[in-house]
C-alpha cells in the first residue's frame, strides 16, 4: 500500500510546481494564490488549467482580478462544504415559508369560521329582506376571499415545490461528487468501505458469493520520477478508465489508494473474479502511452492484482487482508499477474514470510 512518505513526495511535487510559479509572476504568495497554482499544478480541473494558459497567452499575466475570477469559477464552488451549507440553508428557507404559510392559511381559516358562525347568529335574528341581504353579501364577500388566499396558498405551494425539487438534484450532485475521486471519477475510498460492508451483509443473507480485488500499478514510482507526477497522473486515469471498463453495472470499482484500486463484485465466485482481474491485467499492459502534448511515447505499464472471495468468518478487514496478501504475493512473483489464495505460489509466498 501506497505510505505516507509516497504522498509527500507527490504532494510536494504539485506544491514546488505551485510556489515557483507564484515566483515566476511575481504573485503575493496568499493562501488563495497558492490553492489556484496548486490545482493548476494538478491538473485535477483542465478548465482551470485551460482559463490561466489563455489569459498568459492573452497578456503574460495574471491581474487581481483575472485571480479572483478564476477563484471564484473554479474553486470557490466546488467547496463540497460550502455547497452543502448552502443547500441546507435553502431548505431551511423553505421549510420556514412553508410553515409560515400553513400558520397564515391555518388563521384565515378560523377567521372565516368564525365570520360564518357571526353570520348564522345574524341570520337567525334577522326578520327583513334587506336585513338578509346584507348578510348574503358579506358571505359572498368572505368566502371570495377566502378563495383568494387558497389560491395565493396553492401558488406558494407549487413553487416551493420546484424549489424542493431543484434542491434535491443538487444535494444528490453534491451527495455524489463527495464519494467520488476528482482524478478517476471512480468511486471513492470512502464509497467503497461503506459499499463492502453493505455487500458483505447482503452476501450473508442472501447466501450468495462476494469477491474482491486489489490491484497495484507496478513500478509506478520509477514511472513518476522519470516522467513527472502529472504524467503519472494521467496514466492513473487511464488504468482507473481500464478496470471501469472491464467490470459490470453491479460491480464498484474504487481508487483504494494513491495507485491503488479496488473492484467489489457481487454474486461473484472466485474463479469469475479471476477471469475480470485477468482481462483488467491485459487490457493495461497492450496500452502503449503516449504523452498527449509532446507524442513523447512511454512505453507500457502493468498491474499486480490479488483477488480474495468472502469466507464464513471474514469481516471487510480480514477480506481486504487477503486480498492485499495475494496481491503482494502477485508482486514478489514477478508482478504483471492475478493471484489468489488457491495459487500455490500465494501459499509458498506466505510460508516465506514466516520464516
Ligand atoms: P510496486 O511494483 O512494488 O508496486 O512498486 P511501486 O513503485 O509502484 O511502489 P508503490 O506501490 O509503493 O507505489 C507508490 C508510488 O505511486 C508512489 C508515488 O510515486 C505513486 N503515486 C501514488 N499516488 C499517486 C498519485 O495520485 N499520482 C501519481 N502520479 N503518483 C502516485
Ligand atoms: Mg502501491
Ligand atoms: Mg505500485
Amino acid at each position: 500500500m501506497s505510505g505516507h512518505s509516497d504522498e509527500h513526495e507527490r504532494t510536494m511535487a504539485f506544491c514546488e510546481i505551485a510556489l515557483s510559479q507564484i515566483k515566476a509572476l511575481r504573485q503575493p504568495a496568499t493562501p488563495r494564490n497558492y490553492e489556484i497554482w496548486y490545482s493548476y499544478a494538478t491538473g485535477y480541473q483542465p478548465s482551470l488549467n485551460q482559463k490561466i494558459n489563455e489569459t498568459l497567452s492573452q497578456n503574460g499575466s495574471l491581474s487581481d482580478a483575472d485571480l479572483d475570477s478564476v477563484y471564484e469559477t473554479y474553486l470557490a464552488p466546488s467547496r463540497l462544504t460550502d455547497r452543502i451549507d448552502s443547500v441546507g440553508s435553502k431548505v431551511m428557507g423553505e421549510i420556514e415559508q412553508v410553515m409560515a404559510m400553513i400558520d397564515a392559511a391555518a388563521g384565515s381559516a378560523s377567521t372565516y369560521t368564525e365570520s360564518l358562525a357571526g353570520m348564522s347568529e345574524a341570520i337567525g335574528a334577522s326578520s327583513d329582506r334587506e336585513g338578509l341581504r346584507a348578510i348574503v353579501e358579506g358571505l359572498v364577500a368572505t368566502a371570495k376571499e377566502m378563495e383568494e388566499s387558497n389560491q395565493k396558498l396553492e401558488e406558494r405551494l407549487n413553487a416551493s415545490k420546484a424549489e424542493i425539487n431543484e434542491l434535491q438534484v443538487n444535494l444528490e450532485a453534491v451527495r455524489t461528487e463527495s464519494l467520488t475521486d476528482p482524478l478517476t471519477q471512480l468511486a471513492n475510498r470512502k464509497f467503497f468501505d461503506t459499499t463492502l460492508q453493505d455487500a458483505i451483509n447482503f452476501a450473508r443473507e442472501n447466501d450468495e458469493p462476494l469477491s474482491l480485488m486489489l490491484t497495484d500499478i507496478d513500478h509506478f514510482k520509477k514511472f513518476n520520477d522519470t516522467f513527472g507526477h502529472l504524467t503519472g497522473d494521467q496514466v492513473l486515469r487511464l488504468v482507473a478508465m481500464s478496470v471501469k471498463q472491464n467490470v459490470k453495472g453491479q460491480d464498484t470499482a474504487a481508487r483504494y489508494g494513491g495507485e491503488e484500486f479496488a473492484v467489489i463484485l457481487p454474486n461473484t465466485v472466485l474463479r469469475s473474479a479471476l477471469t475480470v482481474a485477468d482481462h483488467i491485467r491485459r487490457a493495461v499492459m497492450t496500452k502503449e502511452l503516449m504523452k498527449r502534448s509532446t507524442g513523447e511515447h512511454l512505453g507500457r505499464v502493468t498491474i499486480s492484482i490479488g483477488v480474495a472471495s468472502l469466507q464464513a468468518d471474514d469481516t471487510a478487514a480480514t477480506l481486504i487482508e487477503r486480498a492485499d496478501a495475494c496481491l503482494y504475493a502477485a508482486k514478489r512473483n514477478g508482478r504483471n499477474c492475478v493471484l489468489c489464495e488457491a495459487d500455490p505460489e500465494v501459499s509458498a509466498d506466505q510460508a516465506m514470510q514466516v520464516a
